[in-house]
């Protein structure tokens, strides 16, 4: 164990001075630093915990050479020398704004709307489709590795140490819950099929706040033993809403967020999830893809909608009355919002709704005139000025920060994609 003041010799040069112990876990210890007057921190491992520490400092180096990666993931930055058999390395430290995904999942920290919840879950996809596309793993994906921010969903990925080529195995198992059942039987090594599995996982916790595999089955076992979470997670595992098999359906009382997003979401989603955990259970090579999940995930974010009172829900969920209104939990009935429709994405146009573009770049934002509220515009957040189409066809530029009229039949060209107001 180090101290607070002790200093850290550092591979190419310099030292880094330990100013705070933030943490230690399974692999080791990490530290709050100084190095070059700024601050990072610190991971130092025990060398006895690592199955192979040269290999795993091979490893690390190429992490730090590789600058490519997605912003999302805390690459390793630079190595400590050696001493005494012990090594670690710097990484920039997480700002106190990003919370841990734990703390979203018990409900400690709340989302500002569902925006974010689903910018996070594009994020999330979106970096580790670069990972596999560029050849990597991450071999351990869990909540304990993500941070997120709740006010707009961007995500920060530590625990990137692990990052390693495809075929090679760092000796990571996972945590329970989040690997695969062929990695839990033991069958195989961590790999991009089964980093897909996890980020269904993933995906399921963020967006229905439970465990797809936890349901009634799993509190009949009084205790979860290993040997009960071999079966649950690896030999038996059954997908909580498996259509052809209730056994282990979620239990009021207990899995009562599972109830009642699993109600909220669109038949779309639900689907995805029923393949990942029914299909995708015994055959990894079926298991979705990030770039289906993402387009999944961006359709999503289009059917966002609010009430009055300010409630957002996912349009295709939402129950209607028979003149066709929307019915709000809150008791509000109100019309289905106009559509902006476009060549590759669509949103609903209600008071605060928002645009983004491929990823999570806000693009545009409804805004109301401050002069009559009843006029709604579409606010330009990009940096180019639009082209805007009024029904009359009157031609309008739109620069940077100003607001096209929000009118059916107005249409406007976004970053090169044309959009049409509709009913
Ligand atoms: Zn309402």
């Amino acid at each position: 164990m180090l101290k607070i003041g002790d200093k850290i010799p550092l591979e190419l040069g310099g030292s880094a001075e330990i100013t705070a112990v933030l943490g230690s876990g399974g692999q080791g210890t990490v530290y709050r630093v100084m190095f070059s007057g700024k601050e990072y921190a610190l991971k130092v491992y025990f060398p006895k915990k690592l199955k192979r520490p040269d290999i795993f400092r091979d490893n690390l180096r190429r992490l730090t050479e590789d600058k490519t990666a997605n912003e999302a993931f805390l690459m390793p930055k630079m190595l400590t020398a050696p001493v005494d058999n012990s090594f670690g390395f710097l990484m920039d430290i997480i700002p106190s704004e990003y919370k841990p995904f734990s703390e979203i999942l018990n409900a400690r920290v709340k989302f500002s709307g569902l925006y974010s919840v689903v910018n996070s879950a594009i994020r999330i996809t979106s970096a580790f489709r670069e990972l596999h596309n560029s050849g990597y793993s991450y071999q351990d994906m869990n909540d304990g590795g993500f941070f997120i921010r709740p006010s707009d969903g961007d995500v920060l990925i530590c625990d990137c140490d692990n990052i390693a080529p495809y075929g090679e195995h760092l000796g990571i198992a996972g945590k329970p819950g989040y690997m695969a059942p062929e990695i839990v039987r033991g069958e195989k090594a961590p790999d991009k099929f089964t980093d897909r599995y996890s980020l269904a996982v993933v995906l399921f916790r963020l967006l229905l706040r439970g465990d797809p595999l936890e349901g009634n089955k799993v509190l009949k076992s009084v205790c979860l033993t290993e040997e009960a979470e071999r079966r649950h997670y690896g030999f038996e595992p059954i997908f909580v809403y498996d259509p052809d098999d209730d056994s282990n359906r979620p239990v009021r009382g207990v899995h009562n967020n599972i109830i009642k997003f699993w109600r909220i979401m669109p038949d779309y989603i639900r689907e995805a999830f029923e393949f990942s955990f029914t299909t995708g259970l015994s055959e990894p090579s079926k298991r979705l893809i990030e770039k289906q999940w993402l387009d999944l995930l961006k359709r999503l974010r289009g059917d966002i909608t609010a009430c009055q009172c300010g409630a957002q829900n996912f349009l295709p969920a939402v129950e209607s009355d028979s003149e066709g209104k929307l019915i709000c939990p809150c008791g509000i009935h109100y019309s289905k919002p106009l559509s902006l429709v476009g060549a590759k994405s669509s949103i609903l146009l209600f008071d605060g709704a928002k645009l983004f573009g491929d990823n999570v770049d806000l693009r545009a934002e409804v805004v109301r005139n401050k002069v009559n509220p009843a006029l709604w515009g579409l606010k330009n957040h990009t940096s180019d000025e639009w082209k805007c189409v009024l029904p009359n066809g009157e031609e309008k530029n739109v620069p940077s920060g100003k607001a096209a009229p929000i009118f059916v039949g107005t249409s406007v060209e976004i970053d090169g994609e044309k959009f049409e107001v509709k009913e």
